[in-house]
């Protein structure tokens, strides 16, 4: 039985990407998101994704004109979200009733239905018979999928599918001409990753005023694909702006954070607790957390603190304020995003200290914990998510420091003279020994 869902599904996938590669170019311009990991402009390359249709033989030829495709059964239904769309207008349009709805967000633990974003998919499974909504997957990317499934009629339950892929290397290079914004748009960088590049060395740099025509850039760039499909998912490596004799650079080390290439951070460093003393955990960091009625897993996304009302909540780094919002699960909640990688949530709060879109400073007290949404007893949840990824806070590699960490100098040395090597000499193929692609290394100029 599971076997044919799945077979069922990959067509329906199939088809529908043509669908979903149209809304995006439509939705794309429109689209504004605060996401972790995800930016919003990683448009899926069009001929991976929009095959030319085979021609077919003559003799096929008056006869079959378009290939017919599968019939979908009628109690499953697909839908690419819009811009404009909330899930309560996409819950009236095919009639799945709004006490459903809210069951899903009262298990939506991932806060994956926040924010709805133009180009993602829901597939809705009905009961063939009762028509009642047994299923709900929203489908991110490739490598990103939350699954929502109704246990016996009492709720629902929540599984996030996250894929790893495989991850592509490339090198993009040119010179400044116009602003560093338009030169690297033409070397190949999206919007959003010419921000992480001027976030990354916007302490050392000001882009505005000190570039000049003629200075150079070099970047290496990942991608990610998960069975040959772009996710959109894409990481910067290495970052090198060459101004005469001075240059400004930014590698990622293994503990997920930028360094110059003399080791030292671009980031100021971050706390380890979200309060200025330490609480009892109440609840910990449990990927594998078992749900007590269904015994599925059930992650816990981040830590439970115990701590009376009215406890300062600060903010672990500096960062800007992406939410600031009431939910029936998570209750008062605060979204803070600390450069590109770093994501922090703050849970079941009592008041608000900050508004969206504010700059944090470290340290900086942005509201006061409580005991709202579902919650059993006056408790702080925190989360932290390293490029999408939920983390453990207690024990995640942050940078705790100024600069990188001595157990894992040497390594990082040696990574920065095979990535400048490779960013001097695009061409010439390295073994950099992270990536199983890492011979896709290409040039484009
Ligand atoms: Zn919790």
């Amino acid at each position: 039985m599971n076997a044919i869902r799945v077979s069922t599904r990959k067509r329906r996938r199939k088809r529908l990407h043509r669908l979903t590669v149209l809304v995006l170019l439509v939705a794309v311009a429109a689209t504004v998101s605060f996401w972790p990991g995800s930016r919003g402009d990683g448009l899926p390359a069009l001929e991976a994704s929009y095959p030319p249709p085979s021609t077919p033989s003559p003799a096929a030829m008056p006869k079959v004109v378009v290939e017919a495709a599968p019939e979908e059964p009628d109690h499953i239904i697909a839908y690419t979200i819009a811009p404009g769309d909330t899930l309560g207008a996409i819950f009236d349009r095919f009639d799945l009733g709004h006490a459903v709805m809210y069951k899903i967000l009262r298990a939506d633990e991932p806060l994956a239905l926040e924010t709805l974003r133009p180009g993602n998919r829901l597939t809705f499974t009905l009961d063939p018979q009762t028509r009642l909504l047994e299923e709900m997957e929203l489908f991110i990317h490739a490598g990103n999928r939350v699954i929502y499934r109704n246990i016996d009629g009492s709720g629902f339950d929540f599984e996030e599918l996250i894929l790893p892929g495989e991850w592509e290397q490339e090198v993009l290079s040119g010179e400044i001409n116009g602003s560093f914004y338009i030169s690297a748009k033409r070397a190949g960088l999206s919007e959003g990753e010419t921000a992480q590049v001027s976030t990354l060395l916007g302490e050392r740099l000001n882009f505005a005023r000190e570039i000049r025509a003629g200075d150079r850039f070099q970047i290496i760039r990942m991608q990610q694909f998960v069975n040959g499909e772009p996710t959109g998912q894409t990481r910067i490596e290495g970052v090198r702006i060459l101004r005469g004799n001075r240059v400004h650079s930014a590698f990622l080390a293994d503990d997920g954070n930028y360094y110059d290439h003399n080791g030292e951070s671009l980031l100021r460093a971050f706390q380890r607790y979200p309060t200025a003393r330490q609480f009892r955990v109440s609840s910990a960091f449990n990927p594998a957390r078992r749900h007590p009625i269904t015994g599925r897993v059930s992650p816990h996304n981040g830590v439970d603190f115990a701590m009376p009302i009215g406890t300062p909540v600060l903010s672990i780094g500096d960062g800007v304020v992406t939410r600031v919002q009431n939910h029936p699960y998570a209750g008062k909640y605060i979204e803070i995003q600390h450069g590109a990688n770093y994501v922090t949530r703050y849970l079941h709060l009592d008041r608000f200290l900050v508004k969206r879109g504010q700059t944090v400073s470290r340290g900086q007290r942005i509201a006061l914990s409580g005991n709202t949404g579902r919650s059993t007893g006056p408790h702080l949840h925190f989360e932290l998510h390293v490029r999408g990824r939920p983390v453990n806070p207690l024990r995640a590699d942050i940078p705790l420091a100024a600069s990188i960490p001595k157990e894992q100098r040497d390594s990082f040395t040696k990574r920065v003279a095979e990535y400048v090597a490779l960013m001097e000499a695009p061409d010439q193929r390295l073994a950099m020994g992270r990536s199983s692609q890492s011979d896709s290394a290409r040039s484009l100029h």
